[in-house]
């Protein structure tokens, strides 16, 4: 039986009333996120390029949901259930144990993705299904960089587990040479990157861990506007400018990173998103560094991070 048998059948033995699973696309060689009926089973697909991360759709469903879910998947999976925002008992976990995606950017490089028809790993390398034959790329030279330092390829949380159980990477070599730059250069480097920012918002839509309705970067209900009472205006709050400049983006990139301390699962769904592709997950490996180092956080405690930090007092 091959991976997406086992998943399939994993998934006919769930009894759920829906199932979040990756389906091929039509218009490109990549898998997208599906809510199916369980009749539907056959339509599902995965491989290097089932990309995105379900936990996010998971909060949109009500009653037993199955899903698929790679290892940072998972993580997201768990986290959400530590925050409430998931209840175990509602779901069916098929784990992947997880040898990393691709960058489809980088692929798009080596290769014009509407002549590809199908892929999939094999040892190291990439296999290419082509319209007219096949090619071979090293995966390594396509994989997505935020696999390289995965922390968790193997489902932290699951039911049926596919696959063999892998290691993970335990350390921050990636961050290091970074912080060996003086403080200086480091801040020069961000507010390059800041900058570039146009505020589009999609690394915050598509991150599991962005679930408040009311995002205080961009308030909707407590935006004020040219109808605002001056008692509006004087009670809402304003967090931020709108404006798309080095300095609010600073702001916004620096609250959307501490609303992520001891919570980022590593996912890569921001740096995947981001048009401009700003190195999003760097700053994020940081501050993971920064909670494991000072406070002595594990992402794999049960408590969240916050219920570490005593704010409350006595
Ligand atoms: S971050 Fe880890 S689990 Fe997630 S896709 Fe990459 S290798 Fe797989
Ligand atoms: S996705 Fe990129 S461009 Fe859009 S707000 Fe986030 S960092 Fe800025
Ligand atoms: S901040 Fe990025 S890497 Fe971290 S959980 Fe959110 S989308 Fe995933």
């Amino acid at each position: 039986m091959n991976e997406i048998e086992k998943i399939k059948d994993a998934l006919k033995s769930s009894n759920a009333e829906k199932i979040v699973a990756f389906v091929r696309k039509e218009s490109e060689p990549r898998e997208v996120l599906k809510v199916l009926s369980p009749n539907e089973v056959d339509k599902i697909s995965f491989s290097p390029l089932s990309l995105n991360n379900p936990a996010k759709l998971l909060m949109q469903i009500n009653g037993k949901v199955a899903v698929v879910a790679k290892g940072c998947d998972s993580m997201a999976i768990r986290q959400l259930i530590k925050e409430g925002k998931l209840k175990r008992e509602n779901l069916f976990i098929v784990g992947i144990s997880c040898k990393g995606v691709v960058d489809y950017r980088k692929l798009a490089k080596f290769v014009n993705l509407s002549e590809v028809n199908d892929v999939e790993l094999n040892g190291n390398d990439l296999v290419l299904k082509l319209k007219n034959g096949e090619k071979r790329i090293p995966f390594l030279e396509v994989v997505d960089e935020n696999c390289l330092y995965c922390g968790h390829p193997t489902p932290v949380i699951y039911d049926v587990l596919i696959g063999e159980p892998r290691e993970g990477k335990r350390d921050f070599s990636d961050i290091e040479q970074f912080e060996r730059l003086s403080r200086e250069e480091r801040w020069n480097y961000w507010i390059s990157q800041f900058e570039r920012c146009i505020r589009c918002h999609a690394c915050r839509s598509v991150c599991p861990l962005c679930y408040c309705e009311e995002c205080m970067v961009d308030p909707s209900n407590l935006a004020v506007s040219p109808m605002s009472t001056p008692e509006e205006k004087a009670s809402y709050p304003r967090i931020l400018g709108k404006t798309v400049n080095a300095r609010d983006n600073t702001i916004y990139h620096l609250l959307r990173v501490l609303h992520h301390a001891g919570r980022c699962v590593g996912c890569g769904e921001c740096e995947r998103a981001c048009p401009m592709e700003l190195p999003l997950r760097m700053l994020e490996r940081k501050l993971e560094k920064v909670v494991v180092e000072i406070f002595g956080y594990d992402l794999n405690e049960d408590i969240p991070f916050f219920s570490k930090l005593d704010i409350v007092g006595d």
